[in-house]
């Protein structure tokens, strides 16, 4: 081989070797720490929804995965990589927010929906943030692409008093938001184990409350409570359960609220609403159902049976508009569950990405009906 066809490849090789690199760093830095085995069997070793010799959460029904069940086309991991068939063909209406058109100080009961399952609400008085996902919903540009932009920006957003996670998926826990938000003075309230991820990202240990289900923090007025939920949590291919999942009761003096995280259908909504019920709003996730995988997610008549189950007055569904996770049209979910809500009489909040929110007074459309694809 001569010298100068040498150079070029060696120079390639070189090229080549340092993305892999960079790559694998990035990719390593966005999925974020875990506690080792050793410590996590010593914080977790108590607790009856933790399987020790695993070393791994789990979950009160066992999630059933039915490749050949599988609605909607190919649900292989690389449809992640591809603009959905299912994305709106249009960019969706949304109302754009600044950080002035927030109150100076924050109400007693107001939410903004951001998409997917991303809100702002404001309760006695705090300000707390739901699952703050502004980007893709991946550890790489360009895997699980956004509909659209959000209505703001994390630069937009007032003072936040606490942040809350569902559980460690991308499509609710953004590495970038964590790391915008580590330096501020606010709580991270996570279920188990996500906090060393937050730790990885600059966030301080004494600003993060790691709650296990039926575990509170009380901030004023205010109490939060993870809860169970039928799912399962991972960023990675060797991380699947190693930290926790939560669907949340979030109290305040007057208004009391459920989020039901991601979650499949199981009689824990019962036990929930005996346990913390009733409550002014159920938010609960809509979108991302398929028979491959029947009970990672609920059904849109199973979204009723929770607002049933857990005595809500007011449905609020979420975990839609942003992304395609479960091939299904992307308005399927919205439109079948608003029908079955009219049905069973129902109350339902339909929001358009950005519009405050007062539940029970705010009117909403049906804006999806008005988009054609
Ligand atoms: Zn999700
Ligand atoms: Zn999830």
């Amino acid at each position: 081989m001569r010298p100068k066809i040498k150079a070029i490849l060696a120079i390639i090789l070189v090229v080549v070797l340092m993305i892999s690199l960079f790559v694998g760093i990035h990719v390593n830095d966005q999925i974020g720490d875990r506690y080792t085995e050793a410590v996590s069997q010593r914080k977790f070793a108590n607790i009856a929804y933790y399987n020790k010799s695993l070393n791994e959460f789990i979950s009160p029904e066992k999630l059933i995965m039915a490749k050949e069940r599988t609605t909607g086309g190919d649900p292989g991991f690389l449809r992640f990589f591809k603009r959905s068939p299912y994305a709106p063909k249009t960019e969706l209406p949304i109302i754009n927010l600044e950080r002035s058109d927030f109150s100076e100080s924050p109400g007693d009961f107001a939410v903004y929906w951001f998409g997917h399952s991303t809100a702002l609400m404001e309760l006695d008085g705090h300000r707390i943030l739901m699952d703050p996902v502004f980007e893709n919903a991946g550890p790489l540009p360009g895997i699980t692409k956004r509909f659209g932009n959000p209505p703001a920006q994390r630069e937009d957003l007032p003072k936040i008093d606490v942040l809350i996670i569902t559980h460690d998926h991308y499509d609710h826990l953004e590495a970038n938001t964590i790391k915008y938000f580590a330096p501020m003075d606010m709580k991270f309230i996570v279920p188990l184990g996500v906090g060393a991820r937050l730790v990885s990202w600059g966030v301080s240990e004494d600003k993060i409350i790691e709650l296990g289900w039926h575990e509170s923090y009380k901030f004023g007025s205010t109490e939060v409570t993870a809860c169970p939920g039928v799912h399962y949590s991972g960023r990675s291919n060797k991380d699947r359960n190693k930290t926790l999942w939560a669907s949340y009761v979030i109290k305040g003096a007057q208004k009391s609220v459920f989020w039901s995280g991601d979650t499949g259908y199981s009689n824990h909504f019962k036990e929930i609403g005996a346990k913390y019920g009733p409550f002014d709003v159920a938010f609960v996730e809509i979108d991302a159902w398929n028979n491959g995988w029947p009970n990672t997610h609920l059904f849109p008549n199973q979204v009723i049976k929770v607002v049933e189950d857990v005595s809500a007055k007011l449905l609020f569904p979420i975990h839609l508009g942003t992304f395609d996770l479960a091939l299904h049209p992307w308005k399927e979910s919205i439109q079948t569950v608003s029908e079955l809500a009219d049905k069973s009489q129902i109350d339902i909040i339909t929001p358009v990405m950005g519009q405050k929110i007062i539940p029970g007074t705010t009117r909403t459309t049906r804006w999806w009906q008005q988009i054609v694809d």
